[in-house]
């Protein structure tokens, strides 16, 4: 019997190294090789937090290096979507408002509690002192479109720009500082997830971002890109993974082909020009399957679930099924 891969990130149990960058006076990172990001803006009265970490004892890490840089009070948290691993930490910091777009907080509502036992289970080591979640995290302050922020003289401006990682995927601007936080919209040397996507609208809203001109940008996971040619470099992979991805498993499914066998394909398309980037392995069976669901016939992303997760690495990367149990085809 082959060696099975393990399901999504269990195995997967290495810390990595972080970074905290300056990207400006006002605008720092705090990365670690490809786990999830955390922006942090420095207002003239207030700190923003954009994307928490996973639990409020992870969180804490992100709040000692800000004191290294700021005493200012964190008043704000940013939730550029609302996927648990980037959310569940906002109760360590405290902060009177927590932010979030009318979508992301509607996704919350409709999907948000399956969403968190999902990803827990996918991902163990994100998730470091899981007993300190309190639960969902709510946003308590909810915009649509797009809303400006005035942190003393620093305009801070929070926009939805368009669909792609979600549909509730917001960035956020800096302009006098040419800086953007882009949340999963875009990535560096990591596998964009795509389970809940919008393939189809992703790289207009990549678009939507190059035509502010940023000249530094961070991440939802990889390293801050420090410079224009780095940040162009961070649109141009995410553009390029999400377009082959989804070419792919059109042409697959426009040939009649099942899940399985598109997904057996668009793995060994993807895996010379993308197997090196982190997660590869854990984002592509979800990946391929939402791009499968909207080829076909769910505009809409499917609630993920830790059984239907569970049902669907079995089916892709498990052993196939004996013809005899496949029943007449
Ligand atoms: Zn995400």
């Amino acid at each position: 019997m082959s060696m099975q891969k393990q399901f999504a990130s269990k195995a997967d149990v290495e810390d990595k190294k972080v970074s905290f960058d300056r990207l400006s006076d006002r605008a720092y990172a705090y990365t670690a090789e490809g786990d999830p990001n955390t922006g942090i803006v420095v207002g003239d009265n207030a700190v923003m937090v954009i994307d928490t970490q996973a639990t409020p004892v992870m969180a804490q890490d992100v709040i000692r290096r800000i004191r290294d840089v700021t005493d200012k009070p964190i008043r704000y948290v940013l939730m550029s979507h609302y996927h648990a691993v980037r959310v569940l930490g906002a109760s360590a910091y405290g902060a009177d408002h927590i932010i979030a777009s009318r979508d992301t907080y509607d996704l919350i509502v409709e999907r948000g509690a399956q969403d968190m036992k999902s990803e827990i289970e996918r991902f163990p080591r994100l998730f470091r002192a899981v007993e300190s979640v309190p639960g969902l995290t709510w946003p308590n302050l909810v915009f649509v479109g797009e809303m400006t922020l005035w942190l003393g003289k620093l305009e801070v401006q929070i926009l939805q720009l368009g669909r792609g990682h979600t549909k509730g995927d917001t960035v956020v601007w800096l302009p006098g500082e040419k800086v953007l936080f882009s949340g999963d919209l875009v990535e560096f040397e990591a596998t964009p997830y795509a389970g809940d996507a919008y393939f189809e609208d992703w790289p207009a809203t990549l678009d939507a971002i190059a035509a502010l001109g940023p000249e530094k940008l961070v991440p939802g996971r990889g390293a801050a890109l420090m410079t224009p040619r780095a940040v162009q470099a961070g649109l141009a992979g995410t553009r390029a993974f999400v377009t082959d991805l989804y070419a792919a498993v059109k042409a697959g499914v426009a040939a009649g082909k099942d899940l399985r066998t598109v997904y057996r394909e668009t793995f060994d398309a993807m895996k010379p020009k993308y197997g090196q980037w982190v997660i590869f392995d854990h984002c592509m069976p979800f990946d391929v399957s939402r791009a499968f669901d909207l080829a076909t016939k769910y505009p809409d992303p499917r609630i993920w679930t830790a059984e239907r997760d569970q049902e669907l690495w079995l089916a892709l990367e498990g052993e196939p099924a004996p013809a005899s149990l496949r029943g007449a085809e």
